[in-house]
């Protein structure tokens, strides 16, 4: 029934939900005192003369909001994962970076003294 005439677009995550005459269709809220009380639904501005289109919001609503948190969630996991793999990376240079000079520092330390033992006993020799 009212399914050919409705489009949605995705900017923002909000959905957009075309009346009849392809216009635009406000979200409003029941405010009568009634059972559907509170529920959404899009209306027409023109509901009561020509147009005549009603849907209830809630659950489509709902669900694209879902679905739209979710994609950004996922982005976001994607995200960090990247970085998490770049910080990996820095961690790891950093550590090699860090394990070759203690290995130099060792090598010089061990060969220092070595070098002082060896110019001693050619003085004396
Ligand atoms: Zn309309």
């Amino acid at each position: 029934m009212a399914s050919s005439s409705e489009l949605r677009s995705r900017s923002n995550g909000k959905p957009h939900v075309l009346c009849f005459n392809q216009d635009l269709t406000p979200l409003r809220t029941v405010k009568v005192q009634s059972p559907t009380s509170g529920k959404h639904f899009y209306g027409c501005s023109h509901w009561l003369n020509s147009c005549g289109f009603f849907k209830w919001a809630d659950v489509e609503e709902r669900v694209q909001e879902l679905q739209f948190l979710l994609f950004e969630r996922d982005t976001r996991i994607a995200e960090l994962e990247i970085l998490i793999e770049e910080l990996k990376n820095e961690f790891k240079n950093l550590n090699s970076a860090t394990v070759d000079k203690k290995l130099y520092n060792l090598l010089v330390a061990s060969w220092v003294p070595f070098a002082i033992v060896l110019l001693l006993l050619g003085r004396g020799g």
